[in-house]
């Protein structure tokens, strides 16, 4: 690959969690950028109207209906994918979940299994289905969305604060393994972002929150961490390996 265009064109990305929010933004950017996409998600409806919307725009996408909390559906699919779309060259770890999980809730070992599942070992998962693709590949790129939270902590979230940890230790872990072979790892940590996450937080409370704890003052749109998604993909940043950027208008840098 090289490093004189910034060009991603021709290239595969199979991206989880394409059907919502930051991930459909992804999808829809690496179509644009000419790049065809593998979108997998467990809302059907939702991928597929992704996936229609790509192509209705002259972008080449498929669509997968896969709960990634399956081990025997996440290596199948991956092939499957890739048989599609003629290879892999990009894996963007984007599905996820979050439910208010206090230390005490009764439920809280069942909320522990079901959001670990989704959030962190269906990353690990992933990055092994796609693994012997990604390694036919001449500029081979993982992408884990993690989160601020997995930088911080916010009351009454342990679950997900303990997951986003984990994906940074992942990413961190898999960058060493997997650098001898010219795969890169990195991680993306949003802030609060404009998703399907959030959107049951009402307006004034995000409006509240983002001038208290943001430098930007303003929350984020799902296109703009699409952005340093697709960039982190790009040929250029081959050398950019166990980064874990956040995205986060400031959030993690303002005290006061
Ligand atoms: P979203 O709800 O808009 O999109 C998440 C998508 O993941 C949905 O389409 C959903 O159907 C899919 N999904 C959920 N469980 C799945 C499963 N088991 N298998 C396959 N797909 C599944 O939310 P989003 O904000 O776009 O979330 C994307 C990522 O960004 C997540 O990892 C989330 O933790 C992270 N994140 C979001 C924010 C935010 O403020 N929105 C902040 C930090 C991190």
């Amino acid at each position: 690959m090289s490093t004189d265009q910034r060009s991603i064109a021709g290239r595969v990305a199979f991206i989880t969690g394409a059907g919502s929010g930051i991930g459909r933004a992804a999808a829809r950017l690496f179509a644009a950028q000419g790049a065809r996409v593998a979108l997998a998600d467990v809302n059907g409806e939702a991928v597929q109207g992704v996936a229609a919307e790509i192509e209705a725009a002259g972008g080449a996408a498929r669509a997968f209906v896969l709960d990634v909390a399956d081990a025997q559906a996440v290596a199948l699919t991956v092939p499957r994918a890739a048989d599609a779309l003629g290879g892999l060259d990009f894996l963007i770890n984007n599905a996820g979940i979050s439910r208010a999980q206090p230390i005490d809730d009764p439920a809280y070992d069942q909320l522990w299994d079901e959001q670990m599942a989704v959030l962190l070992v269906a990353q690990q998962r992933l990055v092994r289905a796609a693994l012997p693709l990604l390694r036919r590949s001449s500029g081979a790129r993982i992408v884990n969305i993690a989160s601020t939270e997995g930088l911080g902590a916010t009351p009454g979230c342990s679950v997900y604060t303990v997951a986003k940890h984990g994906v940074i230790g992942l990413t961190r872990s898999l960058a060493v393994e997997l650098g001898r072979e010219g795969i890169t790892v990195n991680a993306v940590c949003p802030g609060p972002t404009h998703t399907g996450m959030t959107r049951k937080i009402p307006d004034e409370a995000k409006a509240a929150f983002a001038r208290k704890r943001t430098a930007l003052g303003r929350y984020g749109e799902p296109e703009e961490v699409a952005h340093v998604i697709v960039s982190l993909c790009l040929p250029g940043w081959s050398y950019v390996t166990g980064a874990v950027i956040p995205v986060d208008g400031g959030l993690t840098i303002r005290y006061a």
